[in-house]
């Protein structure tokens, strides 16, 4: 993959790590008023006025976090970004500037690079973030990107994921589980490509679930869509490692119980049909699968009618007591507890 680019192979060496930045930055633009000094000096300046600040950092590492066997480096970079802006959102916070910092081995050619940073301005570009800094470095093993997003919000608007109230309802956006399900694909397609490279995947049934594996979407709509609809969540969290751990995260900095609806979790057709076919239970893959990028909210009760119906959002459970713990609500109406895993099936 790193070789049938136009087979040119241009070496990092020659260009030297200042002319490496400038060669990979050269035609980012800065967008925001924020953005007081971008690249090209020894710290970037940023000017917020009366709002909050709002900082995320993400590592990436080649081998634990990504696979370039089917990882093109262009939908990498986008994908770093997307990690890092939907941390943001999550505070129900506007992303508005991002640093990218990226250690690479000599088995990188420039235009390597180059597939990735065309994929980071693509996200900088569709969400309206400007490129304010990063630093590049050698790597003896394989590639590593970290990524910094910084935002801003009005200090009444932030939502922590300490907020929740007893009583509140658990809300979340879009549909679960189709990431994990785009990774079972590509994974198997992988393995027969080992067999025999000559086979030519169809991949066509399964468009949308590897999609959003390979080029997830932060929910930079949602604080917008929130704000617009006057919802103020009482607690926020993304969807990063699986629905069961966000509610575990929600529920352990609330200090409340929470108590999810199997029979009300979001799930694309396409992903009930990917679980079916791979032999899978579609409920732990919303669970435990991650990489969904969606937002999970609580709101007061008193809130509901200004979301009901709306299709972005699906009500899932609601907030008990304090520390009564988070449990599922299987179809058949029994109480499982979750556990980071999905459920504790010896319970
Ligand atoms: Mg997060």
């Amino acid at each position: 993959m790193l070789e049938n680019k136009d087979q040119e192979r241009t070496s990092l060496e020659k260009l030297g790590e200042f002319g490496l930045i400038e060669h990979l930055t050269k035609d980012f633009k800065i967008s925001r008023k924020s953005t007081i000094k971008g690249i090209g000096d020894d710290a970037t300046v940023l000017d917020f006025k009366d709002k909050k600040t709002v900082i995320s950092t993400d590592l990436l590492i080649e081998g634990v976090h990504f696979d370039l066997s089917y990882m093109p480096l262009k939908h990498l970079g986008y994908k770093a970004v997307m990690v890092n802006l939907s941390d943001i959102y999550a505070m129900n916070a506007t992303a508005t500037q991002i640093t990218v910092s990226i250690a690479v081995s000599n088995r990188f050619p420039l235009e390597a690079l180059e597939e990735l940073y065309a994929g980071i301005a693509t996200a900088c570009k569709m969400y309206n973030v400007d490129l304010v800094g990063g630093d590049t470095t050698s790597s003896k093993t394989g590639l590593l990107i970290s990524v910094t997003a910084i935002g801003e919000a009005e200090e009444s608007s932030l939502a922590y994921r300490s907020g929740a109230k007893p009583n509140d309802l658990l809300v979340v956006t879009g549909d679960l589980g189709a990431a994990y399900m785009g990774l079972q694909v590509l994974e198997r397609e992988k393995e027969v490509f080992k067999v025999n490279p000559n086979s030519q995947p169809d991949l066509e049934p399964y468009s949308y679930i590897v999609e959003r594996q390979l080029k997830p979407e932060a929910r930079k709509d949602i604080p917008d869509l929130l704000k617009k609809l006057k919802v103020h969540p009482t607690s926020m969290i993304d969807i990063s490692d699986g629905l069961s751990s966000e509610i575990l995260h929600l529920s352990k900095s609330s200090g409340l119980g929470i108590d999810l609806y199997e029979d009300k979790i979001p799930l694309d057709p396409t992903v009930i049909s990917a679980c079916e076919e791979f032999k899978m239970d579609s409920t732990l893959v919303a669970l435990s699968g991650g990489e969904d990028y969606e937002l999970l909210f609580t709101i007061d009760q008193k809130e509901f009618p200004k979301i009901k119906g709306n299709p972005n959002f699906t009500v899932v459970g609601h907030t008990t007591g304090e520390n009564e713990g988070a449990f599922l609500i299987s179809r058949n109406n029994t109480k499982i507890p979750l556990t980071a895993q999905g459920w504790n099936s010896f319970a």
